[in-house]
């Protein structure tokens, strides 16, 4: 059994309660480690280390700063094996793409933001012949952290490491579902010689160690990305507090198919933004909204490749197609392709669970499930999923298309597949989503701002936005 600890001042400690919750590996359905289950208490001292950690971090010249970032980035990278194998078993996502997208994006988070920390620069406003201003930009001080389990070590470090590198010192809470690489996280920061206190990493329950994070007073600022409930209960807790705080909520993100698009390589791609993870990524396309004229054509496309995709052990290197994450979750996306199918929904591929024989008997397996006839306003085209479930829409115009992907309550992210750019620029500009993707999807330039619209949450994250939100703009006016 894998009892995994809490990392405090530099160093691993039991929780203060001495309760465990079970980690669960979503392949097999086996427990096979324990969480801590941390209180206020935990957080207490979680504190109490970064504040003797503060001053000495903060006033650390940002070159060395940039240099422990570094490090950590190259220690993620020598230990990218053991990461990749990590959050393999405790997400159930395929080995293969843990150890190519995951891990190698932790490790740039943190390079990123090394070298980010290196090029922020404040503004200057002269009043002719009266005064200058300039703004500072200065750490906020204790910020936390707190992040989904989807994308376990990417998003966990997609904060961490811009806060660190604004010279704040960071409480972090992964996911309880997939603690395992956030634990791995703080021995390398051991090993790179990370200051005591500077980054301190806590396990649990969010309704427990989460809300203790956010409601604790030393701590100035909440990064949170997670479900938009949660996100809506966190912004109602912490109104009164005027803490800053940034959103990276859920999606019902819309792809646009145009006729005139290049047929096989959207195929491929519009399929592997359904289906990746799956269909476990915030940015993942769940309503796809196809021109008429191809649509018979591209549906049986769809469907022939989500037939030939079977879900398999996530450790083999061949698995292209995992587990869902938890029993809960297989559940609820199973009860959105029954409600599909009550309002009228044709499941076209998949809709049932998966039985793999041998060591992952009991996972969590769903089929690639793709649903048609269902209107736009179905609970399947309103909600988001979460899982690899997606439905299909003919559509006319480039006006309907517009207004169906605009009939939403979210806002993250759209994918436009066409060789008219006039059309995709037209599109991008009306579309009522933060990131809009043209011939491609999960195309990062870490320097973007990232974030959604509505629903899908408040504020920006990357680049230069990320180290806006990590500090505080203070203006100093000097008359001549
Ligand atoms: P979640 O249930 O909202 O949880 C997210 C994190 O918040 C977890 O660490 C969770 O702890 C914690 N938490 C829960 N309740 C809390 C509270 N009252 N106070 C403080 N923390 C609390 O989301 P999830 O199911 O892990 O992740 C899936 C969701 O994340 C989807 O909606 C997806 O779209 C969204 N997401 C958004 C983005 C984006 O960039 N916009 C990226 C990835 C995922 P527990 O572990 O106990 O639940």
């Amino acid at each position: 059994m894998d009892t995994i600890a809490n990392f405090i001042n530099g160093q691993y400690q039991a929780p203060q309660s001495q309760q465990y919750i079970d980690n669960i590996e979503p392949a097999t359905g086996e427990i096979y480690g324990q969480i801590p289950d941390s209180t206020g208490e935990d957080v207490e001292l979680a504190v109490t280390a970064a504040k003797k950690a503060l001053p000495a971090w903060q006033a650390m010249p940002l070159e060395q700063r940039a240099d422990f970032l570094n490090a950590i980035a190259q220690e993620i990278e020598n230990r990218i094996e053991e990461l990749a194998l990590a959050e393999s078993i405790d997400n159930g996502k395929p080995i293969s793409l843990a150890r190519i997208v995951d891990i190698p994006r932790a490790a740039s988070n943190f390079k990123f933001f090394a070298h980010a920390c290196s090029q922020f620069a404040s503004e200057s406003h002269a009043m002719a012949g009266v005064a200058i201003n300039y703004t500072l930009r200065q750490p906020i001080g204790i910020v936390g952290c707190i992040s989904p389990w989807n994308l376990p070590l990417y998003l966990f470090t997609w904060k961490i490491a811009p806060a660190l590198a604004a010279g704040n010192c960071v409480i972090a809470k992964p996911s309880e579902v997939t603690p395992k690489t956030a634990t791995l996280l703080g021995e390398i920061c051991q090993k790179v010689g990370l200051p005591a206190g500077v980054l301190n990493i806590l396990h649990g329950s969010g309704a427990k160690v989460g809300q203790a994070i956010c409601q604790h007073q030393a701590i100035k600022a909440i990064s949170f990305t997670g479900g938009t409930t949660t996100g809506a209960a966190i912004a109602k807790l912490l109104a009164p507090s005027f803490k800053k705080l940034s959103l990276e909520l859920g999606g019902k993100n819309p792809a646009l198919i145009f006729a005139d698009c290049d047929f096989n390589n959207t195929v491929d791609e519009v399929f592997r933004a359904s289906f990746a993870n799956q269909g476990q990524i915030c940015l993942c396309a769940s309503r796809l909204y196809i021109e008429r004229p191809i649509y018979e054509k591209f549906k049986q496309a769809l469907i022939d490749k989500a037939n030939a995709l079977q879900p398999s052990d996530p450790l083999l290197a061949e698995s292209k197609m995992g587990a869902l994450v938890s029993k809960s979750h297989l559940d609820k996306v199973i009860s959105y392709i029954e409600l599909a199918k009550n309002e009228g929904g044709n499941v076209l591929a998949g809709g049932q669970r998966v039985t793999l024989s041998g060591r992952c008997q009991q996972g969590y397996f769903l089929q690639p499930t793709i649903i048609d006839n269902l209107p736009n306003s179905a609970s399947c085209n309103q909600e988001e999923i979460f899982g690899p479930v997606i439905t299909l829409q003919p559509f006319d115009t480039d006006e309907q298309a517009l207004a169906l992907a605009n009939d939403s309550n979210y806002g993250l992210a759209t994918t436009i597949w066409t060789k008219n750019l006039s059309r995709a620029h037209q599109i991008a500009e009306q579309i009522n989503t933060g990131i809009v993707w043209v011939n491609s999807w999960l195309l990062r330039d870490l320097r973007t701002p990232f974030g959604g619209m509505n629903q899908s949450g408040l504020g920006r994250e990357g680049g230069l936005e990320a180290m806006r939100f990590f500090t505080e703009s203070k203006n100093v006016c000097i008359k001549y």
